[in-house]
C-alpha cells in the first residue's frame, strides 16, 4: 500500500511514523522544512487530563501515554520530561505578591502571586517540539518512508472519483491513500476536496537563553496591563538551558507560503516586556528566537481526523488547535489504523469526523 502525506509538521510526522511501522510505503511531501511552522515553534507542553470532559479527552489521555512510551523506546532525546505546573498572576497596576498561596520559583517577580497548582509530574510534561517532530520523521524514514521537500499543488483522482495521488507541479505521485496534514494550510485543499473551512490563529513566542535549573515548574500566567487588558503568557523552562515564552495571539492573515510567517510588528518586544515584569531575570536574558506561528483550527474547535466525505482514499488530520503537540502521537496511531485496518481501534475518533461540518462551497 502506498500513502502520500501532505505536510511535515508534527501531525504528518506522527502519521508517517505509525504507518511506517505497518510496512506501508509512505511518501511525505513537505514544502518548506520539517517542523518549520507551529510544530517547531510551539510550547511543547503536554497534559494528561486538561481535555477531560470534552470529546478530545480520550485522545489526549492516549497521546500523553504514547509520549512517555516514545521517549522511553526511541533512541533520541527531545527533552521529554514530567514537570509541575503552576498558575501565577501579575499586574502593572498593583502588587499581588501577598496573594501567593504556593511557593514561587526564585525567578518569578516578588509582585507575582502563585495562586494554583495546575499539574504535577503525574499529569503534566513537556517536549522540545521541533526535536520531537524531526525525531518522529527520522524514525519514519528509518522504517522506509520517503521524505521530499516539495509543495503539493493539487490531487489526482481515478475515474471513480477516488484519490489516486498528489500533484507536485507537473509531477503526480501515485498513492492508494492521501493524507492532508498541512496544518492551517490544509485550507487550500478545500479547492480540491469537500472540506470544511480551516483557519490559522497566530501566536508569538520567544526563546530565552535562561537556565531555570533543576525541576522548574511550567507557569501559566495572567498579566494585567497598564490599561487593564489581561494577557495570558505561558512560560516553559526547558532542559536544554533555554526558557520558552508564548502569548499575544493575533488575527493576522495566514501567508500563502509557510516560509513567510513572521511576528507582527512590535509583538515580540511587547511579549518580552511583559515577561520582564513577571520574571525579571528571564525577561532580561538574551533572546535566542523571536518568532510567530499559526495553530490550525476549525469552527467547532475540535480536530478533523478521518475520511474526507465522499472521496475514497482521501483522509485529513488537522485542526488540533492548542493541543497538536500533545495529540499528535494518538492521531498518527489512529490514522494508521483507519488507513490500514479500515477503522481506528485505540481511540474513538467519531467526534472528529470531518463530515460533521459543512464543506466550503466552491
Ligand atoms: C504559540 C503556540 C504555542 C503552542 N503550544 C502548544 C503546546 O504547548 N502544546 C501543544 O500540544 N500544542 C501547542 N500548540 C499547537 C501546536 O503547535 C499545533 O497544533 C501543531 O503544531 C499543528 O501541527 P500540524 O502538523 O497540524 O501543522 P504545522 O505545524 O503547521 O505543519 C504543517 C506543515 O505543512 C507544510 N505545508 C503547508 N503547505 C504545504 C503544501 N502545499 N505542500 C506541502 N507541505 C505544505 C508546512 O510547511 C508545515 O510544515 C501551540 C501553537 C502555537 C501557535
Amino acid at each position: 500500500m502506498r500513502v502520500a502525506i501532505c505536510g511535515g509538521g508534527v501531525i504528518g510526522a506522527c502519521v508517517a511514523y505509525y504507518l511506517s511501522l505497518r510496512q506501508v510505503q509512505v511518501t511525505v511531501l513537505e514544502s518548506t522544512g520539517v517542523a518549520c511552522a507551529a510544530s517547531g515553534k510551539s510550547g511543547g507542553f503536554l497534559a494528561l487530563d486538561w481535555c477531560d470532559g470534552t470529546p478530545v479527552g480520550p485522545l489526549a489521555r492516549r497521546s500523553f501515554a504514547l509520549h512517555a512510551t516514545l521517549a522511553a523506546s526511541l533512541d533520541r532525546d527531545w527533552g521529554y520530561r514530567r514537570l509541575d505546573t503552576i498558575a501565577a498572576v501579575a499586574s502593572l497596576r498593583r502588587g499581588l505578591g501577598h496573594l501567593s498561596r504556593f511557593a514561587a520559583p526564585d525567578w518569578l517577580a516578588e509582585e507575582s502571586a502563585v495562586h494554583a497548582r495546575l499539574g504535577t509530574v503525574e499529569t503534566t510534561a513537556q517536549i522540545d517540539p521541533a526535536t520531537f517532530t524531526r525525531a518522529m520523521m527520522d524514525a519514519a524514514v528509518a522504517h522506509g518512508a520517503d521524505l521530499r521537500i516539495a509543495t503539493v499543488t493539487g490531487l489526482a483522482f481515478a475515474d471513480d472519483g477516488a484519490a489516486s495521488g498528489v500533484a507536485v507541479g507537473d509531477e503526480t505521485i501515485a498513492a492508494d491513500a492521501v493524507v492532508l496534514a498541512m496544518g492551517p494550510w490544509s485550507a487550500v485543499a478545500a479547492q480540491w476536496l469537500p472540506l470544511p473551512p480551516i483557519y490559522g490563529l497566530k501566536g508569538h513566542s520567544l526563546v530565552f537563553d535562561h537556565d531555570a535549573q533543576a525541576a522548574p515548574p511550567a507557569v501559566f500566567a495572567e498579566f494585567e496591563d497598564a490599561d487593564g487588558t489581561i494577557h495570558s503568557p505561558e512560560i516553559f523552562p526547558r532542559p536544554d538551558g533555554t526558557t520558552y515564552v508564548c502569548g499575544l495571539s493575533s488575527q493576522t492573515a495566514l501567508p500563502a507560503d509557510p516560509a513567510d510567517v513572521a511576528p507582527d510588528p512590535g509583538a515580540t518586544e511587547r511579549l518580552q516586556a511583559m515577561t520582564a515584569r513577571i520574571a525579571p531575570t528571564l525577561g532580561h536574558a538574551n533572546v535566542l528566537s523571536a518568532q510567530a506561528c499559526f495553530r490550525p483550527i476549525v469552527a467547532d474547535g475540535l480536530p478533523l481526523i478521518g475520511h474526507v466525505p465522499g472521496v475514497p482514499g482521501a483522509f485529513v488530520a488537522t485542526g488540533h488547535s492548542v493541543w497538536g503537540m500533545l495529540n499528535a502521537p494518538a492521531t498518527g496511531e489512529a490514522m494508521a489504523e483507519l488507513i490500514v485496518d479500515g477503522a481506528a481501534s485505540t481511540v474513538d475518533i467519531a467526534a472528529f469526523d470531518p463530515a460533521r461540518l459543512a464543506a466550503v462551497s466552491n
